[in-house]
Order: structure tokens, then C-alpha cells, then sequence
């Protein structure tokens, strides 16, 4: 299990330090929308502040529900909804509904950074199964080939952090076939699931495998509100039960004015959705444009507001940890080392970059990167 501080909470608390430039932590600069802080301002003022039901407001199931009906065309009725605190929690709650010891959990590498302490903390072991890049897929041989006996559940990340690749429709049937015949949960972080770069649409396994699905949603992620830490899983009801099991002792619920804002948030129109993630897909090009300029060599994005750079193509030979603490201390820019997502924490030429910000932001970013490629010291 990993020790110490998460490398988000490292590599922000170095950039403050020293002043860098921050495109490491994930969590924009821009795009959160007004009228939403303004009913959660008067939802605390003027609302009830005493716990909520433990499911969630019915007014923010309604509106989950609703939001994926107009979204992406799923019908789930709202008592298929749990709000949890952040999509977190229900990571935690889902895992620890559907394994414990003894039990295996598939994971695919690189992972989020909460997935395999949260497979520990619940006793149950991690089976890992590598995403190769370019295109950070896993085939159905791979994923059948980690199933054992003891496996319970699969732990699925589309779009992906920090690759921002999307599982392609292969690898998705690929996961529905095996989920059926392995009697397995697929438990789908979809966090990422509005901020498509891409042209490819997103797909939830709940669409293919209702009755095997926890889907899991943040809208920290939905309206650019990272610090709100409102989530929720959907599920069939027995499924939503098993969950809700775990989040009552958990945390049992969820600040109710951030509900009634954030039900008030997902309500907004299509319109405003859709123009964020045309400022995402600008803000993309900016970084990628700038940094291509610069000599850097960036992988494809699809999903996430996340790009990587492959050191070793841009000329660096340095592992990507020791390129990341040493280039927020000088020229100053603080990124994510992809094998912080990896099992076993071996240095990797990548690099993750958060484009989520500020013209402003993402120009002095790709000046002190372009600036980094020339420092002969981080070179290696
Ligand atoms: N899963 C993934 C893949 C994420 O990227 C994040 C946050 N970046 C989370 C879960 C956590 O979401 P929340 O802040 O809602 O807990
Ligand atoms: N999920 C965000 C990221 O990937 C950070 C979350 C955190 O700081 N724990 O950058």
C-alpha cells in the first residue's frame, strides 16, 4: 500500500513552494459555473442544513437520472442513484461492497492513484492488467487471463486518468462477455465522461451490462467544481443497496446545500455543457500546439483534461520522477510522473500535463516546459 502524501498533494504543495507553474494537480482554472455557486450560497443561507437522507436530496437523484437520460440516453430511474461525498467515496463504498478478503479485483495500469489502496484497505488484492500505449488499451485475452476464481469485480476508468484515453467498443464488449461469464461487477469510474477531447462518443457499461454496472459520476468533474467532492454511483437496485450498505457507515451523507447547487448544475442547458468542453478542447490545443513547437512529443488525448509527453521522444532521459522534481524546483513547472500510477512505482519516460487552465496559465507552462527540454541538467 502506498505511504505518505498522494503525488497530487507533493507536486502542488512544490509548486506553491517554488513558485511553478502548475499543470500537475487536475483541477481547472476556469469554466465552474456562477448561477451554480450562487444557489449553493443561498441553499446554505436560506436552506435546510441538517443531514439529508442518506441515499442523497431527491431533488439530485431526480437530476442525476435526468442529466444521463438528456446526456447520453440512459434510463435509470432516480432510486437507482446514490450521492456520495465525491466520487471517492464511491469508489470506496463500491469496492468495499463487492470484495473483501481473500477476493481479487482486476485493475488496469496505470490507475487512478486511489484504486489499489482502496482494494487493500478492503482486504481484497489487486490483479493488474497493462494498458500499452499509444492507444492505452487492454485485449479481452489479457483481462480473461487475470481471472481467477477469486476475482469479484473489474475496475474500469473511461475516459481514462491520466492517459485521457477512451476504452474502445473491443475492450468494452470484451469486459461485458467476461463480466457475464465470470459472474464479475464492473465497477465504472466515469468521471472524465463529459470532457471529451475526441470525436469518439462516451460509453458506459451500464449500457451494455445494466445488471453487473456500479456507474460512478463526480461533479467536481461535470462543473469544473474539484473542491465540491459530490459523487454518486448508479446501479440496478440490488446492486444501488449492496452500495448504499457500505456509504451509510462510510459517511453516511453529503452536504446538503452542495446537492441542491450541484442538482441545480447538472439541470443547466445542454448549451453550457457543450461549450465547456469546447474550452477544454481549445485549451488542448493551446498546450499541445506550444509544446509541439517547443520539440516536445505529446501523446493523443481523448477524454480527461489531461495530455502525456513521452520524455524519451522529446530528448529527455531522465525517469519521469526525477524530471518532475527537478523541474519544479527550476524552470519552475510542476507536472505528474506517470508511474505514480503504476503498481510498481518504477520510473517511466511519461509525464502527465493538466491543460484545464488559463490562457495565461498554459502559456507560461509551455515556456518553462520548452525552456526545461533545453536544460542541459534535465536532459539527463
Ligand atoms: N476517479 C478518477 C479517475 C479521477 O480522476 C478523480 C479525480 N480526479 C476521482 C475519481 C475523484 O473524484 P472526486 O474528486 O469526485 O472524489
Ligand atoms: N484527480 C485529480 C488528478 O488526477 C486530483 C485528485 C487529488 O488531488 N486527489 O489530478
Amino acid at each position: 500500500m502506498q505511504a505518505g502524501t498522494t503525488i497530487f498533494e507533493h507536486m502542488s504543495g512544490l509548486a506553491r513552494q517554488h513558485g511553478a507553474v502548475n499543470l500537475g494537480q487536475g483541477f481547472p482554472d476556469f469554466g465552474w459555473p456562477e448561477a451554480v455557486l450562487a444557489a449553493g450560497a443561498e441553499a446554505i443561507t436560506t436552506g435546510y442544513n441538517q443531514y439529508p437522507p442518506m441515499r442523497g436530496l431527491p431533488e439530485l437523484r431526480a437530476a442525476v437520472a435526468e442529466f444521463y437520460q438528456r446526456r447520453q440516453g440512459l434510463v435509470v430511474a432516480p432510486e437507482q442513484v446514490i450521492v456520495t461525498s465525491g466520487a471517492t467515496e464511491a469508489l470506496a463504498a463500491s469496492i468495499m461492497a463487492v470484495a473483501g478478503p481473500g477476493d481479487e479485483v482486476i485493475l488496469f495500469a496505470p490507475a487512478y492513484d486511489a484504486y489499489a489502496p482502496l482494494v487493500a484497505r478492503a482486504g481484497a488484492r489487486p490483479v493488474w492488467v497493462t494498458l500499452t500505449p499509444p492507444d492505452w488499451q487492454a485485449s479481452g485475452q489479457a483481462i480473461a487471463a487475470a481471472i481467477t476464481p477469486r476475482t469479484r469485480a473489474i475496475l474500469l476508468n473511461t475516459p481514462h486518468n491520466p492517459t485521457g484515453a477512451m476504452a474502445s467498443p473491443a475492450m468494452l464488449a470484451a469486459i461485458a462477455d467476461l463480466a457475464r461469464a465470470h459472474d464479475l461487477i464492473i465497477i465504472s469510474d466515469e468521471v472524465w465522461e463529459e470532457v471529451l477531447t475526441g470525436d469518439a462518443p462516451h460509453v458506459s457499461p451500464l449500457t451494455l451490462v445494466p445488471e453487473r454496472t456500479i456507474k460512478l459520476g463526480s461533479a467536481g468533474k461535470l462543473l469544473a467544481l474539484t473542491g465540491w467532492k459530490v459523487g454518486w454511483v448508479v446501479a440496478e437496485a440490488a446492486l444501488a443497496e449492496r452500495v448504499a450498505q457500505v456509504h451509510q457507515y462510510l459517511t453516511f451523507t453529503t452536504p446538503p446545500p452542495l446537492q441542491t447547487a450541484v442538482a441545480a448544475g447538472l439541470a443547466l442547458p445542454d448549451a453550457w455543457f457543450d461549450a465547456g468542453r469546447a474550452a477544454f478542447v481549445a485549451a488542448r490545443d493551446r498546450l499541445v500546439a506550444g509544446l509541439a513547437g517547443g520539440g516536445w512529443h505529446l501523446l493523443p488525448t481523448h477524454g480527461s483534461y489531461f495530455v502525456m509527453a513521452d520524455l524519451a521522444a522529446s530528448g529527455i532521459r531522465l525517469g519521469d520522477r526525477d524530471f518532475c522534481e527537478a523541474a519544479v524546483v527550476d524552470p519552475g513547472i510542476a507536472a505528474i510522473p506517470l508511474s505514480a500510477f503504476m503498481p510498481d512505482g518504477r520510473q517511466t519516460p511519461f509525464i502527465r500535463l493538466c491543460f484545464a487552465k488559463s490562457n495565461a496559465v498554459i502559456d507560461g507552462g509551455i515556456a518553462r516546459l520548452n525552456q526545461a527540454r533545453g536544460l542541459p541538467v534535465l536532459q539527463g
